[in-house]
C-alpha cells in the first residue's frame, strides 16, 4: 500500500469513543471502540485515543506513515480553526483544550476537528444515505437532537458553528424547558426525556399500555427503545407518543426546509429506530404543512450508517481538504 493511503476517524462521546481506519473510498480497514476515560484531564482522553490509533495501525499492519491525517469529532462546540474544544457538556474535561495540538503531537499526523453532528452529516453525505445529494438536511434524534447541513456538496457549519443546530429551534412556545434555557425547543419536545414524559403523562391518566408490561410497571425503565418496541406490537399509547414526536420533528423539518432547501432530509439517531410509525408521522406532517416548499415527503429518509456515521465522517474530513 502506498504512503498516505488511509485516514483515521475518531468519534468521541461522553462514555465511549469509536476509532477507525478508512481508505479514500470510505472502505473500513479496521475499527474499534473504547471507553472514554472519565478520570483525569483531557490528556488522559487524548492518550487513550493515541494508544487506540497505534493499536489499530498495528492490527492493520500499516506503518504510521501511511496515515494521511486524522479527523476528530467531539460532542459539543468547537473552533475548527484554532483546534480548541469550546463547550462539551458531556465531556467537560475537553473544554478550552487545544485537542488538535494535543492529539497531533501524540500521533504525529495532522488532525482536523469538528463537532460530532457535523461528522455524522459528512459521513452520510460521502458514504451513507446522503450520497448523490448536493443539498442535505440531517437530524439525529437521541438523548439530544443534532443536525447538519450540506450545501453544494459541502457540509457547512457557519462562522459560529451554528448552522444545523435544529435541536434548539423553538417548536412550541411555552413547551418543555430545554437544557439550553429556552422553552419548547425541538430537543425539549422530542428527545429521549421528552418521549419518556409523553408516555408517563398518558400512563398517569390511567391508560393501559404494553409499556407497563415491558417495564414491569417500573417507570424508570421507560425508554425510547421500550416505546418503539411497544409501538411495534401495535400499542396505542406508544403509537401516540411516537406520532406526537413525529409531528414535532415534521414541523421542524418544514421550517428548516425553507432555510436550507435540501434535496433530501435524513433522520437518524436511536429514536429513529422506531421506523415507520415515526417516519409516517413526520411525512404526514410535512405533507400537510410544507405549503410553500411543497417538499416531497418521500425525500425524508432514514440515515444508513447508524451510529457509525460520525467515525466515517471524521475520517472523511481528511479527504475534504
Ligand atoms: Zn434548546
Amino acid at each position: 500500500m502506498s504512503e498516505h493511503a488511509v485516514a483515521l476517524g475518531i468519534d468521541v462521546g461522553g462514555t465511549a469513543f469509536k476509532i477507525g481506519l478508512f481508505d479514500r473510498e470510505g472502505a473500513k480497514i479496521a475499527a474499534d471502540k473504547h471507553p472514554t476515560p472519565r478520570k483525569g484531564e483531557a490528556g488522559a482522553v487524548l492518550a487513550a485515543i493515541a494508544q487506540a490509533a497505534d493499536d489499530l495501525l498495528q492490527h492493520a499492519g500499516l506503518p504510521r506513515e501511511s496515515l494521511a491525517g486524522a479527523g476528530l469529532g467531539v460532542p459539543g462546540r468547537v473552533d475548527p480553526d484554532s483546534g480548541v474544544a469550546l463547550n462539551c457538556p458531556n465531556l467537560q474535561v475537553l473544554d478550552g483544550v487545544n485537542v488538535v495540538l494535543g492529539l497531533s503531537q501524540r500521533i504525529d499526523t495532522p488532525v482536523l476537528l469538528a463537532n460530532d453532528a457535523f461528522c455524522a452529516t459528512l459521513g452520510e453525505l460521502r458514504y451513507g444515505a446522503g450520497q448523490g445529494a448536493n443539498n442535505l438536511l440531517l437530524l439525529t434524534l437521541g438523548t439530544g437532537v443534532g443536525g447538519g447541513v450540506v450545501i453544494n456538496n459541502k457540509a457547512v457549519r457557519g462562522p459560529r458553528q451554528l448552522m444545523g443546530e435544529i435541536g434548539h429551534m423553538t417548536i412550541l412556545p411555552g413547551g418543555r424547558r430545554c437544557g439550553c434555557g429556552n422553552f419548547g425547543c425541538l430537543e425539549a419536545m422530542v428527545a429521549k426525556e421528552a418521549m419518556i414524559e409523553h408516555a408517563l403523562r398518558r400512563l398517569a391518566a390511567g391508560r393501559e399500555s404494553l409499556i407497563d408490561t415491558l417495564t414491569g410497571g417500573e417507570d424508570a425503565k421507560i425508554s425510547p427503545k421500550i416505546i418503539s418496541q411497544a409501538a411495534g406490537e401495535g400499542d396505542a399509547v406508544a403509537l401516540e407518543v411516537i406520532a406526537e414526536t413525529g409531528t414535532y420533528v415534521g414541523i421542524a423539518i418544514c421550517n428548516a426546509v425553507l432555510m436550507v432547501d435540501p434535496d433530501r432530509v435524513l433522520v437518524g439517531g436511536g429514536i429513529a429506530a422506531a421506523g415507520e410509525p415515526l417516519f409516517g408521522a413526520i411525512r404526514r406532517t410535512v405533507k400537510h404543512r410544507a405549503c410553500i416548499s411543497q417538499f416531497d415527503p418521500e425525500k425524508i429518509l432514514p440515515t444508513s450508517l447508524g451510529n457509525e456515521a460520525g467515525v466515517y465522517g471524521a475520517a472523511a474530513m481528511v479527504w475534504e481538504e
